[in-house]
Parts: structure tokens; C-alpha cells; sequence
């Protein structure tokens, strides 16, 4: 089984956006063993798309199309497909009248180019959508397909696992399933992490049950995934869920999390639970943080603002150590802006002699507080994104050691 990726955009070739999909479906493809020889960007153009297509599925037995699903004028990934195959279009009552649904849903006029997404190429299947967005489709030609799915990242990587990998792979004449869980980890090395988990890969590769691949993403953390291939759904659950337990006996709380979780959800989600709410100072990453908390909690519930203030106001600064400094700076802002608890993140005074990358995180809780001397990234711009992170993740160990 060959399958290719034609991704559809001129903002890709322009460079306005970078092409993540295809890379994505490339790492997707090469998990479910399926040959793929060629990725395409070809911008919004009927003519140039159809000659991407047509040479995609002339080499290969499926192709993927991803991008220009939506309902505006520049989308036209569906009439170049139904071109190729041949066919007319056929509107989809069903698709049309839920369209129609989300719309009045939300008390607005449905502009009449929405119902191009309810039209589909005859002879073509359509992939469920989720809720306001367009359906994927799944075209057969010959005994070849091609698939077209969303460039919404999120909405494109729900199709590929809910429908078309496992589609792919029975064409292939597979009828097995890939299913992988991701282990998000912050504040061990991937090279500890890699010592660590050693002889977990080494019975796994013995056994054949599942394969553990690391992947180092910045501050997202260092990723751990564990792929299984197995006859069903609950047989692959089975097996991942047997070694998530093994890996986390070894790694402990350095894991914040699985799959699309972040550090900050992680973190909210913790303080929503108990009822707490939390302020920072942001003396060091100058906004970033309250940036990154204030979009997944718009209405200030949990996270309450942010102070910037030299040494965290603290006279005393220069005679204080970087770690009680950074508690005096957390436990003001703690109680200016009248939150259970504070964090802060600051850099070493000028004329003091550290290491470079050297930062200082703190938590001060109603009965306690905590600090800590990390090790960052020396370039300024990643040293704070990171201090935003390492600053969260003491937050959110001391929060699961209490409970
Ligand atoms: P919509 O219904 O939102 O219009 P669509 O299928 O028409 O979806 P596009 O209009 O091509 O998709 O892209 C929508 C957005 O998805 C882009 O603005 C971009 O943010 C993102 N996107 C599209 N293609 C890619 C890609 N190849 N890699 C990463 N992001 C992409
Ligand atoms: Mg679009």
C-alpha cells in the first residue's frame, strides 16, 4: 500500500503557514507501515491541484488531501475530486440540514456558500465531522482512493485516527489496529529519559507488543509514546495501558500528562478541582505566562493576573539569596492580587555569579512556600518560555503531593 500527501494552500507556498500536516500524516503513515514516497503543496488553483492529484494517484494507491474543505470561494479541493473522478456533485441533505442546525444554533443567517460543504462527489463517502466544520471525504476511484480531509490541524488528525488510517490499512489487506498514547514529561533529560526506560524497549523489542519512541519538543516537554498494533480497539488498550503503568512506575511525576495536555491545562485543571486560584510574577518572562493562562482561562476563575516588579518589590533583594528572592516575589503576588497561591520566576541580580541559564522558580502556598534553581535554555527568549513551564510544573508537584 503507497499513499502520498497533497497538501492544499497557497499560504504554504507563500510561507505564511508551515506545512505541519503533511508531516504529521508522514509520521502517522510510517506507524501504520504504510509506503509513503511523496508529499506536494500546491496553492488553491483548480488546474495545478488536479495535475498534483492525478500524478499522486497514477504513482501510488491513495492519496491524501489535506486543506480547502471550507466553505469559501478559495476552497475547491472538492470540485477538483469530483473533476478527477469523474462525477457530479450531490448535495447531502443530511450535511445541509446540519449545517443549517449550527447555524440557527447560533442565531445567525447562514450565508448560502456553508451548503457547498454538504455537497459531496457522487459515488464518495463522507467522514463525520465534528460540529461546525467540514465533512472529510473518503472518494474511491478504481481501486485506488483518495481521502480529503480538513487543514484545521486538530480537525485533520480526528479523521486520520477515526477513519482513514484504519481505512488505508484495510485496503491493504490489514485489518488490524495502530493506536499510540503520548506520555508528556517535564524536567528529565531525554537522554535520562532514554536510560531509564531502556530495558522496558529492550523487552518490547523482544516481545514485539508495542514499540516506547521518544520525542524532545521544546516546551512541550520530552514525549514519550507508546505505539501498539493489536486485533481491536480494546486489545490495543489493553497492551498500551499495561505499559503506560510500567512507564510510570519508572518515570513518576515527571509525567504532567498524556496526549493533547499541556502543562497549563494540566495546571488548571488541578486548581479548578480544588477550588484554588493562583497569581504569578512575571519579572523574568514578562507576560508570557499570564499570556498562555489568560486563552485557556479567559475569564480570570483560576489564574488571577500577573505582577512585574523588580526583585518582586523585595529592598532587601541584593542581601537575599535567588531562591528566597523568587519566594518573597511569588508570595507577593500572591498577596497583592489576593490568590491561595503565588509563582514566580526571576533571573540572578546583575554582578551575581551563576552559570548561564540559571533561574529561579517559586511557589508560595497558603502554609508554605517552596523554591527551586533550574538550569534553562542560556538564549533569552527560550529561557523564558521554559521558566514559564518549570515555574508550573513545581506548581503542579506540589499540588499532587498534597492531594
Ligand atoms: P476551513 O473549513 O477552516 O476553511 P479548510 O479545509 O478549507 O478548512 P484551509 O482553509 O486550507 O482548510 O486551512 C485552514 C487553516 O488550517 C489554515 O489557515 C491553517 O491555519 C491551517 N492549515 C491548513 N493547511 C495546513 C497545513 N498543511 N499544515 C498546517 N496547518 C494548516
Ligand atoms: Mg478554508
Amino acid at each position: 500500500m503507497r499513499c502520498e500527501v497533497v497538501a492544499v494552500g497557497t499560504e504554504l507556498l507563500l510561507g505564511q503557514i508551515v506545512d505541519t500536516n503533511s508531516s504529521w500524516i508522514g509520521e502517522q503513515l510510517a506507524l501504520a507501515g504504510i509506503d509513503s514516497h511523496f508529499q506536494t503543496k500546491v496553492g488553491d488553483n483548480a488546474d495545478r491541484m488536479e495535475f498534483c492529484i492525478r500524478q499522486a494517484l497514477e504513482r501510488s494507491d491513495a492519496v491524501i488531501c489535506c486543506g480547502g474543505l471550507g466553505p469559501t470561494q478559495d476552497d475547491i479541493t472538492r470540485d477538483v475530486i469530483a473533476k478527477i473522478m469523474g462525477v457530479e456533485m450531490v448535495r447531502d441533505d443530511k450535511i445541509a440540514a446540519h449545517i443549517r442546525d449550527i447555524f440557527e444554533g447560533r442565531g445567525r443567517v447562514m450565508p448560502e456558500n456553508n451548503l457547498r460543504q454538504a455537497d459531496v462527489p457522487a459515488g464518495a463517502s463522507t467522514i463525520a465531522q465534528m460540529p461546525g466544520t467540514a465533512p472529510g471525504l473518503v472518494c474511491p476511484i478504481g481501486d485506488k482512493v483518495i481521502y480529503a480531509v480538513p487543514g484545521v490541524p486538530h480537525e485533520m488528525r480526528e479523521m486520520m485516527h477515526g477513519t482513514v488510517l484504519d481505512d488505508l490499512r484495510r485496503r491493504g489487506g490489514d485489518a488490524s489496529v495502530i493506536r499510540s498514547r503520548v506520555l508528556r514529561t517535564w524536567g528529565y533529560g531525554e537522554s535520562a529519559i532514554a536510560e531509564t526506560l531502556a530495558e522496558r524497549v529492550d523487552a518490547l523489542d523482544e516481545s514485539g507488543h508495542a514499540t516506547i519512541a521518544f520525542q524532545a519538543s521544546g516546551i512541550e516537554g520530552i514525549k514519550v509514546r507508546i505505539t501498539t498494533k493489536a486485533a481491536d480497539d480494546a486489545a490495543a488498550e489493553a497492551i498500551i495501558a499495561a505499559e503506560e503503568a510500567l512507564i510510570r512506575e519508572l518515570l513518576g511525576d515527571y509525567i504532567f500528562g498524556i496526549d493533547d495536555e499541556s502543562m497549563e491545562t494540566v495546571v488548571l485543571a488541578m486548581l479548578r478541582e480544588r477550588g484554588l486560584s493562583f497569581a504569578a510574577a512575571e519579572n523574568l518572562t514578562g507576560g508570557i505566562l499570564s499570556s498562555r493562562m489568560t486563552a485557556l482561562d479567559p475569564n480570570l476563575e483560576v489564574f488571577r493576573g500577573a505582577t512585574i516588579a523588580p526583585h518582586g518589590t523585595n529592598q532587601n533583594a541584593k542581601a537575599m539569596s535567588g531562591e528566597d528572592r523568587a519566594v518573597s516575589a511569588a508570595t507577593n503576588a500572591r498577596d497583592m492580587i489576593g490568590t491561595d497561591i503565588g509563582i514566580a520566576a526571576l533571573a540572578p541580580l546583575e554582578g551575581e555569579e551563576h552559570p548561564p541559564g540559571t533561574v529561579f522558580v517559586a511557589v508560595s502556598l497558603p502554609d508554605r512556600a517552596e523554591a527551586r534553581t533550574v538550569a534553562l535554555p542560556g538564549v533569552l527568549s527560550r529561557m523564558r518560555s521554559y521558566a514559564v513551564i518549570t515555574a508550573l510544573d513545581l506548581l503542579r508537584k506540589r499540588l499532587s503531593e498534597d492531594g
